[in-house]
């Protein structure tokens, strides 16, 4: 998750709304339920797989000293998962990138099965900030997407659309990498992604259980966003609606006109008591206090909301491409 104005390369100011959250509560669960929705044979993804990624991501930090652009730490996280994708019989390719004098990269990992005609994509920024292991921000989404990607290759999933993976580079200095992909494409390349889900922060240790609101957002889309929600709905947890605006890289693909969706558990934001109430946690608390900080280590991740998300994404897999 970036700042909230951020400047681009070319110098366009992205949407500067921030994030607003919308006082309504978007889903209540009439019944609370421990149990996924049924409807779908999603899997449900192991959250200690997805922390023995974070973990390794603060292993890259600890010996590099970050993860950030133009760093040691950055390619060395690439280089992680793009071994652990090949090993599952992804095809990958890093995609370079110029920025501040520094090469930057993008992991795309696509899965040789289903239709080529009709892209589902998902993502997550994979850099961090320069002075902490980035471990929430976010490490959080990009192992949590990791996880679902093997997951999908465990269960060799035949999927109905083409299903591919992406982790950004330097999304912290403006979106870039998902930028230039984005930019890469041809027009035909675009028109075939029907859909782009982004995980930015999906472990915030006060956590929030937030949504992307369909009419807030750029280009949302209700179709594309909602198993999302129903997986939350299903677990008789709470969402909200929030508008991330420019702060994260499904921007890219909103301005491409691409379809976006994604879910989200807070950043440097103070938790309401009606919140607290609804979620647990600290009320007046920031959601994740260590926003960008050194603290951003493996002690900043909520286990429950990294483990809902987590099983929320591959969710939302199942239901649009599932077998
Ligand atoms: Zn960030």
């Amino acid at each position: 998750m970036t700042r909230r104005s951020t400047l681009t390369r070319t110098g366009h100011v992205l949407a500067i709304a921030g994030i607003l959250f919308s006082g309504a509560t978007a889903a209540v669960a009439a019944e609370p339920s421990t149990a996924a929705p049924a409807a779908v044979a999603a899997p449900d993804i192991s959250v200690e797989d997805v922390q023995a990624h974070l973990q390794e991501l603060q292993s890259i930090a600890d010996t590099h000293g970050n993860r950030a652009h133009g760093e040691p730490g950055f390619k060395a996280s690439i280089d992680y998962l793009q071994g652990q994708l090949d090993a599952a019989g992804f095809t990958t390719t890093v995609q370079e990138f110029d920025f501040f004098g520094q090469t930057g990269y993008n992991l795309v990992a696509e899965w040789p099965a289903g239709e080529a005609s009709e892209v589902l994509m998902l993502g997550a920024h994979l850099d961090g900030v320069p002075n902490g292991p980035g471990i929430n921000d976010n490490g959080s989404g990009s192992a949590a997407l990791l996880e679902v990607a093997l997951t999908v290759a465990e269960q060799d999933l035949q999927p109905s659309k083409k299903l591919r993976f992406a982790w950004w580079g330097a999304e912290e200095l403006g979106l870039v990498g998902s930028t230039h992909y984005v930019d890469s494409l041809s027009d035909e390349e675009k028109a075939a992604i029907t859909g782009y889900l982004n995980f930015d922060m999906v472990g915030s240790p006060n956590a929030g259980y937030f949504v992307y609101s369909p009419d807030g957002q750029p280009d949302g889309s209700a179709e594309l966003q909602q198993p999302l929600n129903d997986y939350f709905d299903g677990l008789g947890v709470a969402t909200e609606e929030v508008e991330i605006g420019g702060r994260s890289d499904h921007a890219a693909f909103a301005d491409a006109g691409i379809p976006t969706a994604g879910t989200f558990t807070g950043a440097e934001e103070t938790k309401t008591a009606e919140q607290a109430e609804k979620w647990g946690g600290t009320a007046g608390d920031a959601f994740d206090p260590c926003y960008h900080r050194s603290c951003d280590d493996l002690d900043n991740v909520n286990t429950e909301a990294l483990d809902r998300n987590a099983d929320a994404i591959a969710y939302a897999v199942w239901t649009h491409v599932g077998g």
